[in-house]
């Protein structure tokens, strides 16, 4: 067998709507975008704000900046996440401070959060790990309290439910990735999505260079000649292929095509490995009204078989993953300090492939491929 970690999936409707867009001609940013942030607008619901952007990083940058940043500010973050929320972070000038996790979910541990507040805390960057929200009220009232902003890094979660709202609808800020792998893709691509308009309207005259208001002229097909610039800005607009490509998506999704597989295949995962002894799932989301569409699969093994599973997966036409090495542990976001958890369980993680052109027999053949390494590691 031969099966990806990841792959985009993409059908007829994102290849004839990008023809139909190179037809049209106008291909930076115009009606597209517009129209594909109103659809996420309306999808996300709660009557929020959408500015898309060409990445997920792009996004979270310009939330930290639309945040109001400084060199000088420190963000709590949890160390189990992508680089970018890394990046972003330190894209500002601000400190990210490394956080450890809670052993049960890989998202940030409130407890050890606690600890590393300092006059500098501005705002806590919290990262939906494998699509779970985890205690997300717990989070925002934690931020009101202590005077926080709250980014929600939900490169993970898009589409998925909190207390039967949808993530992003709710909370402070919230930054989604449309890179090729995640829930939904516009080829690469990311947004903020705020209920805060001034914020939505600062992110959005950041992405084009900082020119004021020039989105709303692009979106008629214009632009500014003469123009005012308050604010450092960036080239970070998307643009109307992309758009075209990420409302096709968000159709498929919503009609299940592209969303309901996922719950599948990740159930399957879970049902056929539950009872094999040395393995161990993370804790979903099973609270009243909340629903994970799982945009990865990562297990946990013994530190000492981890490479050897993945080795034997690989030599049956397997590919597994590993979500995340560490952030704090990379030179350039290294800690004076250590993280216990993140520390020993980067040891432990591997990432069974999980995407849409998957099958659940594909998944059965994995999981049959787990439990024959697991059981002959026993003997
Ligand atoms: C994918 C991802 C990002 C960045 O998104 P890009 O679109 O790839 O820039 C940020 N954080 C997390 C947790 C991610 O998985």
């Amino acid at each position: 067998m031969s099966v990806r970690l990841s792959r985009s999936n993409i059908s007829r409707k994102e290849i004839e709507a990008v023809i139909d867009v190179l037809e049209v001609g106008y291909l930076a940013m115009g009606k597209q975008v517009h129209l594909f942030e109103k659809n996420l607008a309306e999808f996300i619901g709660g009557e929020v704000e959408v500015a898309c952007v060409n990445s997920g990083t792009a996004a979270l940058h310009l939330a930290c900046q639309a945040i109001g940043l400084r060199p000088g500010d420190e963000v709590l973050v949890p160390s189990l996440t992508y680089v970018a929320s890394f990046q972003a972070i330190s894209a500002t000038g601000a400190k990210p401070v490394a956080c450890d996790v809670e052993l049960e979910t890989g998202n940030l541990s409130l407890e050890d959060a606690r600890t590393r507040i300092s006059s500098k805390t501005k705002a806590i960057m919290y990262v939906h790990y494998a699509s779970n929200p985890g205690n997300a009220d717990e989070i925002l009232n934690f931020c009101r309290n202590n005077n926080l902003r709250l980014i929600e890094d939900a490169a993970h979660s898009f589409g998925c439910l909190y207390k039967n709202q949808k993530i992003g609808s709710f909370g402070d800020v919230t930054c989604f990735s449309f890179d090729g792998i995640k829930n939904i893709t516009s080829g690469e691509g990311g947004a903020v999505v705020s209920l805060d308009q001034e914020l939505i309207q600062k992110v959005k005259d950041a992405r084009l260079l900082g020119v004021c208001k020039d989105s709303d002229n692009r979106i008629l097909g214009q632009r500014s000649w003469t123009f005012n610039v308050t604010e450092q800005g960036w080239r970070y607009h998307m643009s109307e292929l992309m758009a075209a490509i990420g409302r096709a998506q968000l159709e498929r999704f919503k009609n299940g095509e592209i969303s309901d597989l996922r719950v599948s295949l990740a159930d399957t995962y879970r049902n056929n490995l539950k009872n094999i002894s040395g393995i161990r799932f993370l804790n979903y989301n099973k609270g009243e009204g909340s629903k994970i569409i799982p945009h990865i699969l990562p297990i946990l093994v013994d530190e000492n078989k981890r490479e050897d599973l993945k080795t034997f997966l690989k030599e049956n036409g397997v590919e597994s993953g590993f979500h995340y090495y560490p952030s704090h542990l990379l030179d350039y976001f290294k800690t004076s300090y250590a993280l216990p958890t993140v520390e020993k369980m980067a040891k432990e993680l591997v990432t069974l492939p999980l995407h849409t052109l998957m099958s659940i027999e594909d998944v059965e053949e994995v999981c049959v491929l787990v439990k024959r390494f697991m059981n002959s590691e026993k003997s």
